[in-house]
């Protein structure tokens, strides 16, 4: 038993000595640039401990025991949470099963749309596509999961999925830039830290999106609506040669289908603007809405 408090008391000291070490590799920048150096901190703490049991002697000795035994525990909680947060350590099984989703995948497409709860996939622009193996399996890379967390409210923005000769093999969502919500499973992913960060990157840099762009509630009504609208002016105007409906035509159409003209919930105004080869796009006045 004594044995055993000494080994117990000789890593709890090593483990102080290894926190003040550690936080000065991560004001250091030392640990960011290599993550895995608060574990072999802690690591090393735990031989040397082993390696050189003691115990406090003399006065004070309780309230030493204290506090070393204190400040290793929180020392271990800090690692833990960066190997969680960071590292993703504990999120290796969902790691494991989004590889078994995407990795045969063959073509990658980014959607503009409000995650998979409100919307089919072909039914909205596509913001990016890939058929490039190499880019597909970059794009797959930047997910790493940190465990599970319970569902968002929103649908999250933009949606991604993966295809596999002509059959969709995956979807997702993602939320917030933090998490995911794939398809059929009850919770959402949450990311690592840097994962989120460079997917949040790739977005920017491939779609000219952010995965906080589409979450809003007002954000994801405003642009239903204008979906709607540009698909039933074009449905329209593709009956009738060409011709724009007027308000009323616009009114009596909708009403057929039971509903009213859609408009933007911010009080946004519609403009209407046409390509060449006569599909419509609705713009809303409030320009955020629009991204
Ligand atoms: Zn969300
Ligand atoms: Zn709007």
């Amino acid at each position: 038993m004594e044995k055993i408090k000494l080994m117990l008391y000789g890593v709890a000291r090593y483990l102080c000595i290894a926190l003040v070490v550690n936080i000065a590799c991560l004001y250091l920048g030392v640990s960011l640039l290599w993550p895995v150096t608060p574990i072999a901190l802690v690591a090393i703490a735990v031989l040397l401990g082993l390696a050189f049991p003691r115990r406090p002697k003399g006065r004070w000795q309780g309230f030493r025991e204290t506090i070393v035994y204190f400040l290793s525990a929180f020392h271990l909680l800090l690692v833990g949470l960066w190997m969680h947060f960071v590292l993703g350590y504990f999120g290796m099984a969902l790691n494991a099963r989004f590889r078994a989703m995407t990795d045969c995948a063959d073509r990658v497409v980014i959607h503009d749309n409000v995650g998979f709860c409100h919307a089919a996939p072909t039914e909205e622009p596509a913001l990016y596509e890939t058929t490039n193996k190499a880019e597909i399996v970059e794009f797959n890379a930047l997910f790493r999961f940190a465990g599970t967390s319970p569902q968002c409210k929103c649908c999250g923005y933009p949606g991604v999925y993966w295809w596999r000769d002509g059959k969709r093999i995956g979807a997702l969502s993602i939320h917030h830039g933090k998490a995911v919500r794939v398809e059929g499973k009850g919770c959402d992913w949450r990311l690592t830290l840097d994962s989120g960060q460079h997917i949040e990157k790739w977005l920017k840099e491939h779609c000219g999106v952010s995965s906080k762009d589409g979450a809003s509630p007002t954000h994801l009504k405003c642009r239903l609506s204008r979906y709607e609208l540009a698909a039933v002016v074009e449905s329209f105007m593709k009956a009738k040669d060409g011709k724009l409906p007027t308000p009323e035509e616009l009114r009596a159409q909708f009403n057929r289908i039971g509903k009213n003209i859609p408009s933007c919930p911010a009080s946004g105004k519609y403009a209407l603007t046409f390509d060449e080869d006569g599909t419509v796009h609705v713009t809303c006045s409030i320009l955020r809405h629009n991204r």
